[in-house]
């Protein structure tokens, strides 16, 4: 295993580590151990020193999500109301037409989700935004393209369509998993009205 030091003493060198991540990720560093003594960059280090794709995935998906939890604090930017109404007069609000909202809110960590915010929200909050979530840049661009678009998703299905990796098949997965719920959807209404 080859080894490599990462330096960083001002702002300058950060972005450089940042804009090097598409290097770093790749398969030229598979055989590299990468350290360095800034905590600030903790993070990615474990990342980039993680070759396992899925498990590299996995992290970068809960580091995200671990970031953006830590900013928002458990604030309730939505301004949901006792009965599960939100800012923007919505009952369940995003959430209304998914499989995965239980009574307690989202049953799944979806990254996707995580970052979407009606305008009525963004223009009266600072919120986390994508580019903000740097730890993703250690995942290729396909995989950060399939994180803006897979909401309604549950974890699991999320993380496998980033390990798949490829846009056609997550469309594919997509109208599959829609299609399986609608019929699930279906048989319970039908089990409730013979009730
Ligand atoms: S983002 Fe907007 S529409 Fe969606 S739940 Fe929040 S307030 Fe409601
Ligand atoms: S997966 Fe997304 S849309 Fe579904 S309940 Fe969770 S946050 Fe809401």
């Amino acid at each position: 295993m080859f080894k490599k030091r990462i330096v960083i003493n001002n702002k300058k060198d950060l972005n450089r580590f940042y804009n090097n991540l598409k290097y770093y990720r790749s398969i030229l560093f598979v055989f590299t151990k990468f350290y360095s003594d800034n905590k600030e960059i903790e993070t990615f280090i474990t990342a980039l020193n993680i070759k396992n794709r899925f498990k590299r995935i996995r992290y970068c998906y809960d580091a995200a999500i671990k970031q953006i939890n830590d900013f928002e604090g458990g604030c309730n930017f939505c301004k949901f109301d006792k009965n599960g109404v939100c800012r923007n007069g919505l009952k369940n609000g995003c959430c209304r037409y998914c499989f995965h909202v239980g009574d307690k809110g989202c049953t799944s960590e979806n990254l996707s989700c995580k970052l979407f915010y009606c305008s009525k929200v963004y223009n009266k909050h600072k919120i986390v935004k994508f580019d903000d979530l740097k730890i993703l840049r250690c995942l290729s661009f396909r995989c950060r393209t399939i994180i803006r678009h897979d909401f309604f998703t549950k974890k699991e299905d999320v993380l496998m369509d980033l390990y798949i990796g490829s846009i056609l098949i997550l469309f594919v997965r997509y109208f599959y998993r829609f299609i399986k719920q609608e019929i699930i959807k279906l048989f319970r209404k039908i089990k409730k009205k013979k009730k």
